[in-house]
């Protein structure tokens, strides 16, 4: 008799996909601080940098997409928490 333990076990590896770096996919060379499109596929809800072990992202991008958020978030075109997404929406 199988042992149900092991049987649920092989269903999860199997809905578990692999990761890829999608910037690696696309051939990208850098990130731009004004692509917002890009860079807010890497943002939560809550405007937070997303780690690499939910996106997927290899060290090199990462590194270039953490960069480019921060000098966006300088120059006023990302939000640094939710918070400050509202009080730009005057609420
Ligand atoms: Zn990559």
């Amino acid at each position: 008799m199988a042992n149900p333990t092991i049987k649920k076990r092989n269903i999860l590896n199997q809905a578990k996909k692999q990761k890829r770096c999608m910037m690696c996919v696309k051939q990208c060379s850098h990130a731009d601080y004004k692509d917002l499109r890009l860079l807010s596929t890497y943002l939560s809800s809550f405007a937070r940098i997303l780690p690499r072990r939910y996106t997927g992202t290899c060290v090199r991008h990462q590194k270039m997409v953490t960069n480019a958020i921060k000098k966006s978030r300088l120059m006023g075109l990302l939000p640094y928490t939710i918070h400050h997404k509202q009080y730009a929406k005057g609420e």
